[in-house]
């Protein structure tokens, strides 16, 4: 049988909170590398994702096509399915397709409205749900079920690691030593200075830093759940794990992601292992 995919997505994930993160559980599958990907935000990035591309590693001096070809090539060694190519993906162009109609179960998990089940994210999958809270990866690893007789493909979107970069049931972000409170759960990313209806504030270093502090804490919390996801998996489970762009805590007057120009909005960790 060719072996399960698991393939986890910490969205908004930037590669330095994953490697200031303690990560115990993720370890044991590999160390995660700096890599690239194909776009700034989620719903561009969820598209390649879903085409079967990973992030990148912008190698030089060669073409695309040919970069394009290698990466494919690698699902061959992941799912263990020898006669794996390119033109298994045509003419759809999906990794959902391509793994149905090698025979396997698949099940979407997601965390982001933007790839809802009424979006062509949810083509091909025979199970696929946007969560009904924001971040709850704890209750998609609890529905997780391999069969001994069919494949499976489990593709997670994780909201823990995106903006305001909270866990199950705290309601904002904690803020120590700072006044004030940080308004707007999306889009809104103003902060006002002592919550009298004042004029509005961009975020202050001190906040960003904070921000960044918080996403490293949820990585910790994913990497917790992990350990959970791991001791369901049979051996012959090949694990992603990588996000979908990086994030801006300042740099470049940025904050976030999306209609940002800025290497850390494209640099996210990747890595990936047969379970161990
Ligand atoms: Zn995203």
């Amino acid at each position: 049988m060719p072996n399960n995919l698991v393939y986890i997505v910490m969205d908004s994930c930037r590669y330095d909170s994953y490697a200031r993160a303690k990560t115990p559980n993720m370890d044991r599958l590999a160390i995660g590398e700096s890599r690239w990907s194909y776009a700034s935000w989620t719903a561009p990035s969820h598209h390649s994702i879903f085409l079967g591309q990973v992030a990148h590693k912008a190698p030089t001096k060669v073409l695309a096509s040919e970069v394009y070809k290698q990466e494919y090539a690698l699902w061959v060694d992941r799912l263990d399915i020898p006669d794996l190519s390119f033109t298994s993906f045509v003419p759809e162009l999906s990794l959902a397709k391509m793994l149905q109609s090698q025979g396997y179960r698949t099940v979407g998990r997601v965390s982001m409205p933007v790839l809802n089940p009424f979006t062509p994210f949810s083509r091909f999958f025979d199970d696929y749900q946007l969560m009904p809270d924001h971040n709850d990866f704890a209750a998609m690893v609890d529905l997780v079920e391999f069969s001994a007789e069919q494949p499976s493909y489990y593709f997670f979107n994780l909201g823990e690691t995106h903006y305001p970069y909270m866990l199950k049931d705290e309601s904002l972000p904690r803020i120590s030593g700072v006044h004030g409170v940080v308004k707007g759960m999306d889009g809104a990313v103003l902060r006002s200075s002592d919550d009298s209806g004042g004029e509005p504030e961009f975020f202050s270093a001190e906040d960003m830093a904070m921000l960044h502090e918080q996403q490293v804490r949820c990585v910790e919390h994913v990497d917790g759940l992990i350990a959970e996801l791991l001791a369901k998996c049979p051996r012959n489970t090949h694990v992603i794990i990588t996000s979908d762009h990086g994030e801006c805590f300042g740099e470049g007057d940025f904050f976030g992601h999306g209609p940002v120009m800025h290497e850390k909005v494209f640099e996210v960790p990747f890595l990936e292992a047969h379970r161990p």
